[in-house]
């Protein structure tokens, strides 16, 4: 069946607006991150979309998981207990990270008894970890340069290079145990060279902390892979292609490299329908009403910097249109000038390649639920 046939059936039958779930396209692009960096395990950023038949398809494909909450990381540990039952303690590791380099004690506390992994970049951070989650192993953060990413990460987080030996010193003073490095270039990083000075400067860390005793075993490369939104981002193998030549040659085969991606495994699986419910005239400008919008589906033009397309399952003269969300704040703006036919109310229209830091952050703001979800195979 052609897709646009398909997303017109699932609206009529489940309503709109509907945020749609392509599971075999999760499969295809965790397959397509596997085929070409076969040296590193994608640990699946869960923040980029939480669904739990995401955590599941994943799972059984393969995956282990980047979480970045206690909240993300008990969906990801009842996923892993129901699925393999008989998973042992120390099989934690490879199945989760704990991402986020800042945690309050509370979580420290519940997350000490699996004996987790987790990240770190600065010394209150370490006193914390000591007092709460004693048995924990670390990944120090650092900083790398996230130059022409879309999501600027590098002002929140990360050591700077010159403090990193004496952080991962001040850990083992602290009886802890420093596992490795980790970083991130930036999310939708099209500048490829970040990846490759970021490998470089952790290599650099890494011979530098061997030289002061450190032995470190861990290289977690982060996430940051790009989403073909456009025809203007490289392909994802050429990327790889740069960072195996890097990994190669920086890295001897004892450290276990690591990844986490989330926009890149789920960005192109999921499309929206929504429906025109409102129509105007302004200043010369046709304006079209939908019932999705910033505070909703469209919430990751806000906080992920990403522009959607809005495509008409019907033909016609396309003219240059305004398209907003149903709240009444002027804010809640999908785009100024997408070029559309005339649509009538009542008409679908759809947005491809929406399903990361979307549906993810979607509120219930002025009443409006967020979009319902179906999950399909194609
Ligand atoms: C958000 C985040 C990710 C995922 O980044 P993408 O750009 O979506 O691949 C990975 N790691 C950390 C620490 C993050 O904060």
């Amino acid at each position: 069946m052609p897709k646009t046939k398909l997303l017109q059936q699932l609206a009529r039958k489940h309503g709109t607006p509907l945020f749609i779930v392509d599971h075999d396209a999760l499969r295809r692009n965790f397959a397509e991150f596997r085929r070409w960096l076969p040296r590193v395990q994608a640990y699946y950023a869960v923040k980029a979309n939480p669904d739990p038949a995401i955590v599941r398809t994943f799972y059984e494909a393969g995956t282990s998981f980047d979480v970045a909450s206690i909240g993300e990381f008990r969906l990801v540990y009842e996923h892993i207990k129901r699925l393999s039952p008989k998973a042992r303690q120390d099989f934690i590791w490879d199945k989760i990270i704990y991402a986020n380099p800042i945690k309050d004690t509370a979580t420290l506390e519940e997350l000490d008894r699996y004996k987790p992994l987790v990240t770190y970049d600065n010394l209150a951070e370490i006193g914390k970890i000591r007092r709460h989650a004693p048995h924990a192993g670390l990944a120090l953060r650092i900083r790398v340069p996230n130059t022409g990413s879309m999501v600027e990460l590098s002002s929140k987080f990360g050591a700077a290079p010159g403090e990193a030996v004496d952080l991962i010193a001040a850990a083992f003073d602290a009886g802890l145990s420093v596992e490795g490095l980790c970083f991130h270039v930036g999310s939708q990083c099209t500048n490829f060279n970040n990846y490759v000075q970021s490998l470089n400067m952790s290599a650099q860390v890494i011979e530098e902390a061997a030289g002061r005793g450190y032995r470190l075993k861990l290289l977690d490369i982060g996430g940051g892979f790009p989403a073909p939104y456009d025809g203007s981002v490289r392909r994802f193998r050429e990327l790889a292609r740069i960072l195996n030549a890097e990994l190669r040659r920086l890295f001897p085969k004892e450290i276990e490299i690591i990844a986490e991606p989330g926009r890149f495994l789920v960005a192109t699986a999921a499309t929206l329908v929504a429906e025109v419910i409102g129509k105007a005239e302004r200043d010369g400008k046709r304006c079209y009403y939908l019932n999705d919008g910033l505070y909703h589906t469209f919430s990751g033009v806000l906080f992920d910097h990403c522009q959607y397309h809005i495509k008409a399952f019907k033909r016609g003269h396309d003219q240059l249109s305004a398209v907003f969300g149903p709240t009444c704040d002027a804010l809640d703006t999908i785009c100024q000038s997408e070029p559309l036919p005339d649509l009538d109310l009542g008409d679908l229209v759809y947005s491809e390649d929406i399903g990361a830091y979307t549906h993810a952050s979607s509120t219930w703001f002025n009443g409006f639920p967020p979009a319902k979800v179906v999950h399909i195979s194609t």
